[in-house]
């Protein structure tokens, strides 16, 4: 493998679990008027382009989200990446390198009714240099006049040209498949099946925090629907809950509740079952005492819902009890602790006098609305061209890395992959974090940032 996969944590808290594979990547290239756009949207049949008309947003992408016959993969146009022309071959050249770097397979373009180029000949020998697969295109070819000019294309010696109307659709199903066939091992994966039913939320916290009084006032006794887990240690219940008009499953709700706590004392729940709990579990609501300091127990709850890569809610309750200096402490005190989930939706609530019971569904629906957003592959290179536009990436070892295009590789968490030339700095990716949910929201939900670069 010639890449190096550098895997880090804006948050400085791992997400762990399997981060999402990016999609495979086909990069189109080729010397300019060969058609090359006109085979990109003849591809992804302009879908990409109704959706992101945003207005201030230019409209020349780099990277879009493809598919053929059912293999999704993303697909990159090389012609924004080299802005300094030192001559038309050279230029061509360095777009092929770049290319081949990050692409699993190259889309090799060639006018079939010119002929074979100077520029041609420099892209097929960076091409023959590297060990990528090259899918050649003999576009042009619009009827049985021009296939002759695509035979002649064989002399480049990268493989079959096949001949394609880009403008036409002529011949692009074949050569489709030819770029399919090529993809590595595995990458037609099918979308995970999303789980059916009811969200699932865990309820977390050390003990005496209120979790269980919490359950009790949102469940009320007895409209609890118990529902045994089966798989799951024996105890393990969750109740299905109803709030806001909608049903809500609660995980391993035995741990909280306590005529099932006696039973196995109360440490055994914050220590023990956290984990599993927020396996099953696709946001987790931490509960914190505000009558007491926030405790180093409270800070690893919230850490292990960072790791796990799942929605977080904080939630203060007892704020019955919290005097006006207290208050004052405490907000100094979440500002110094939990600086770190800042984008975590937050409620003040009292489980004892139901004091703003009606803001944890709200708060709990737009983690889960966070956690599962995705955003298209061409909106997502638009922002990320403008934004590394007006603050580029620092220069490091005199070198200016280039981030060439980002793909969001997975949501529930969403995961990113950025495709760069070099290493991006640990303040460059936390800016882009930052900017991330500043302009997509992501409220209440981890985010994992990768790069793939070229050693
Ligand atoms: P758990 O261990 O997290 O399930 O906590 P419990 O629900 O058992 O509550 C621990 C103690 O805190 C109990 O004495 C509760 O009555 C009390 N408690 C829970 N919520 C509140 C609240 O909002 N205000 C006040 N003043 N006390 C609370």
């Amino acid at each position: 493998e010639q890449y190096m996969s550098d895997d880090f944590d804006i948050a400085d808290i791992g997400v762990d679990g399997e981060q999402a594979v990016p999609l495979p990547v086909v990069a189109v290239v080729g010397r300019p008027n060969v058609g090359k756009s006109s085979l990109v949207n003849r591809i992804i049949g302009r879908r990409e382009a109704v959706v992101e008309d945003v207005p201030g947003v230019t409209r020349d992408r780099v990277a879009y989200d493809a598919e053929w016959q059912n293999t999704r993969f993303t697909l990159v146009d090389t012609g924004g990446w080299e802005t300094s022309v030192s001559g038309l071959a050279a230029m061509v050249a360095r777009q092929a390198e770049y290319a081949a770097q990050t692409a699993d397979v190259v889309l090799f373009v060639v006018d079939a009714t010119v002929g074979i180029t100077d520029a041609d000949e420099a892209v097929t020998r960076v091409l023959r240099a590297t060990n990528r697969p090259v899918v050649l295109a003999a576009n042009k070819v619009d009827g049985s006049m021009q296939e002759s000019d695509a035979l002649n294309l064989w002399n480049l010696g990268v493989g079959e040209p096949y001949a394609i109307s880009a403008l036409h659709g002529r011949g692009t199903g074949d050569l489709l498949d030819a770029v399919v066939e090529a993809f590595p091992e595995g990458a037609e994966r099918a979308e995970p099946a999303e789980e059916e039913g009811p969200p699932r939320v865990a309820l977390l916290g050390r003990p005496n925090v209120g979790k269980s009084s919490l359950l009790n006032r949102l469940a009320g006794e007895d409209r609890v629907v118990v529902d045994s887990v089966a798989g799951t240690t024996r105890d393990a219940v969750d109740e299905l809950i109803e709030l806001g008009g909608k049903t809500w499953k609660f995980i391993d709700t035995a741990g909280i509740r306590r005529r099932f706590r006696a039973l196995q004392g109360a440490d055994y729940y914050a220590t023990m079952r956290t984990g599993t709990a927020l396996e099953r579990a696709e946001v987790a609501v931490v509960l914190m005492d505000v009558s007491e300091p926030l405790a180093e127990q409270d800070i690893r709850v919230v850490e292990q819902v960072v790791e796990a890569g799942r929605g977080l809610v904080l939630a203060f309750n007892k704020w019955d009890v919290l005097d006006e200096d207290r208050r004052i402490y405490l907000e100094k005190e979440i500002d110094r602790q939990l600086a770190r989930v800042s984008w975590a939706p937050r409620v003040n609530i009292s489980a004892k006098t139901g004091r703003h019971m009606e803001k944890l569904v709200p708060a709990i629906e737009t983690s889960l609305d966070g956690w599962s957003r995705r955003i298209p592959t061409g909106q997502l290179n638009n922002w990320l061209k403008e934004l590394v536009a007006a603050t580029p990436p620092p220069v490091r070892g005199g070198k200016q890395p280039k981030i060439l295009f980002a793909t969001q590789a997975g949501a529930k968490p969403p995961q990113f992959v950025l495709f760069t030339t070099g290493f991006l700095e640990d303040n460059y990716r936390r800016f882009i974090e930052r900017r991330l949910r500043e302009d997509f929201g992501f409220e209440g939900s981890p985010i994992h940032i990768s790069m793939r670069i070229r050693e």
